[in-house]
């Protein structure tokens, strides 16, 4: 199979610059040539200390990220961070549509898709995040939630633009929750996302296209979610914050 095993720690807003960086340099001393070799790893901290921490890694395997950019390439727009800024910290992916981003600042998939453009424009890979809520799985609409999700945020996109991104599904309700879907109940949701794609812009873009799980991912549950056909790596919250415990998470992918 071709496409990259990734394994991306979301720090969300922990970590000051000197923590980021000793948790960076932790992080940096436990990757071995067995998770070199076959996962991408990419660490996304507070904006504050994605320079910095490109810095420490120069010479490493291991990528930065930001967790969100503006759409707008700059302007009156305080407290926000443009995709070329994000860019010049030396980082090379950006998070779009985290369901804390949807659910707390109010962040709709018309504003997604216009991220994701500029994001892709300003050369970052854009990893996307879709998932359901508790209420959409009970009442059985998260198909249809996602389905939207992805189609508004990502279908604007042309084949070549597309080839920069990866797909993050995260059910809503195992954000931090310590409830995981099931390995077998995820795959099923990956493997929706991957015929959408496929039908949509065709096969061999959907086979090329990583898909990441995230929720609760934990060095105890990840190699069964990582073995299923269309998990394809994770997206990590609490268990990105613990050196040991991510170094883990990405032997289960390369494994
Ligand atoms: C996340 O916020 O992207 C996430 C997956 O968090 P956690 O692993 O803590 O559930």
């Amino acid at each position: 199979m071709s496409r990259t095993k990734i394994v991306a720690g979301n720090w969300k807003m922990h970590k000051n610059l000197e923590e980021s960086l000793a948790l960076t340099t932790e992080i940096r001393g436990l990757v071995r040539d067995e998770v070199k070799a076959k996962v991408e790893v990419i660490l996304c901290p507070p904006a504050i200390s994605l320079a910095s921490m490109h810095r420490l890694l120069e010479g490493t395997s291991i990528h930065t990220g930001a967790q969100n950019c503006h759409w707008e390439d700059q302007g009156a727009f305080t407290g926000e961070l443009a995709p070329g800024m994000v860019k010049s910290t030396g980082a090379t992916h950006v998070i779009i549509g985290h369901s804390e981003r949807r659910q707390y600042f109010g962040e709709t998939d018309d504003m997604l898709a216009n991220k994701v453009k500029s994001a892709i424009r300003h050369g970052l890979k854009v990893l996307f995040c879709v998932g359901e809520s508790l209420q959409q799985r009970e009442d059985k609409t998260f198909y249809k939630v996602i389905e939207k999700q992805i189609r508004e945020g990502l279908f604007g996109l042309d084949r070549k633009e597309f080839s920069s991104v990866v797909v993050a599904y995260e059910p809503v309700w195992a954000i931090g929750t310590g409830l995981t879907a099931s390995p077998e109940d995820a795959q099923e949701i990956h493997h929706f996302i991957r015929r959408l794609i496929a039908d949509f812009y065709n096969p061999e873009i959907a086979e090329n296209t990583s898909i990441l799980y995230g929720g609760s991912v934990k060095p105890d549950n990840a190699k069964q979610l990582f073995a299923m056909g269309d998990i394809d790596g994770g997206l990590i919250g609490g268990a990105a914050l613990k050196a040991r415990d991510f170094i883990e998470i990405c032997k289960a992918a390369g494994a």
